[in-house]
């Protein structure tokens, strides 16, 4: 069978030749294989390539031994959650125990039977898939399908420590749908539903930079993180949301803005200081939001400390 992109990743570490070549023999079928000689070189091997689904790990090598190699894995935030089998032919319960105690999830002595082999691989890889799928999945806002609020929040969180690290200045768009209410009690609710989820699409669209992080912010929210963007930039992006919400055309019989669905748009920037708070900046969104509800909505309105760049555009 040829191996495809889409089948799961196994790196195997041995200092042995013929081992690897033995473990590879029966995993390739099913598995990408990828190999290394070194507990150095799989380290290296996992920042310079894709991170492997599950690692098949020697015990007993020179310079690094597997043990080691695995409490490395586990204490990067970056591989922890990769599960590591130890294949080995220290069999004894205290190297077993040694094992697991580094944070292996399984420990296979030699000699082994390729099924058996198999059939662990198989079960860890299944459990790795499942977990990876239910943390996308905890991520995203079931219904329009795009990040969360909790994506958010994680998200204005590193940004804000990165942009605090190295004095970048860092955009955030608050949205929100004008009349809403309106049109939910005219259309009903499961048109509601459709118009966030067009809605949804076409913000994720109009920020094409794979940096930033387009969001259902709650009901009928979204924001935007933009990372090394300026107010100036905010603005721009703010311009293209309207315009893309504007494009889908959805009928809006009850809005007093417009024939037709529209937003309004709240943008601030910062350079975040110590003693400033990333709420701080939703705050100051939030302002230029109000702002731009209070200017006759379908507009972006973007704020600064003094409001000198508060005025709407429509
Ligand atoms: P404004 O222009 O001032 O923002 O007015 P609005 O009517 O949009 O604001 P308001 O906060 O009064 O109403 C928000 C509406 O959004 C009310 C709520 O029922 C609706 N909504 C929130 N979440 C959902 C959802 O998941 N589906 C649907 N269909 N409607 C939702
Ligand atoms: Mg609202
Ligand atoms: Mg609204």
């Amino acid at each position: 069978m040829e191996t495809t992109e889409t089948q799961p990743r196994i790196l195997i570490v041995d200092d042995e030749a013929t081992n690897i070549h033995v473990l590879t023999s029966f995993l390739r079928p099913f598995y990408r294989i990828v190999t290394a000689k070194s507990g150095a070189q799989a380290l290296q091997r996992m920042e310079a390539h894709a991170l492997p689904d599950l690692i098949l790990l020697d015990v007993n090598m020179p310079e690094m031994s597997g043990y080691e190699v695995c409490q490395q894995l586990k204490g990067n935030v970056d591989t922890r959650a990769i599960p590591v089998i130890f294949i080995t032919s220290y069999t004894r319960e205290e190297d077993e125990s040694r094992g697991f105690e580094v944070g292996a999830v399984d420990y296979i002595g030699k000699p082994y039977h390729p099924s058996i082999v198999l059939a662990r691989v198989k079960t860890h890889i299944e459990l790795k898939m499942t977990r990876d799928m239910l943390e996308r999945l905890a991520i995203l806002d079931g219904l329009t399908t795009i990040p969360n609020r909790r994506r958010f929040d994680q998200f204005l969180d590193y940004e804000w420590g990165r942009s605090l690290r190295y004095s970048h200045s860092f955009a955030l768009l608050l949205m929100d749908i004008d009349h809403f209410k309106l049109f939910n009690d005219h259309y009903g609710h499961a048109h509601g539903d459709d118009c966030l989820k067009q809605v949804a699409q076409a913000i994720a669209k109009a920020m094409p930079r794979s940096v930033d992080l387009a969001a259902r912010y709650g009901g009928e929210e979204f924001a935007c993180i933009l990372p090394e963007t300026t107010n100036a930039g905010g603005r721009i992006a703010a311009e293209r949301i309207l315009e893309a919400i504007r494009a889908l055309q959805i009928p809006h019989v009850k809005s007093t803005v417009s024939e037709h669905v529209t937003m309004s748009i709240g943008v601030a920037s910062i350079i975040p200081r110590t003693e400033q708070r990333s709420l701080d900046l939703i705050t100051m969104a939030d302002g230029a939001l109000y702002q731009a509800k209070n200017n006759g909505r379908n507009q972006a309105v973007c704020y600064d400390l003094q409001y000198e760049c508060a005025g709407g555009s429509s």
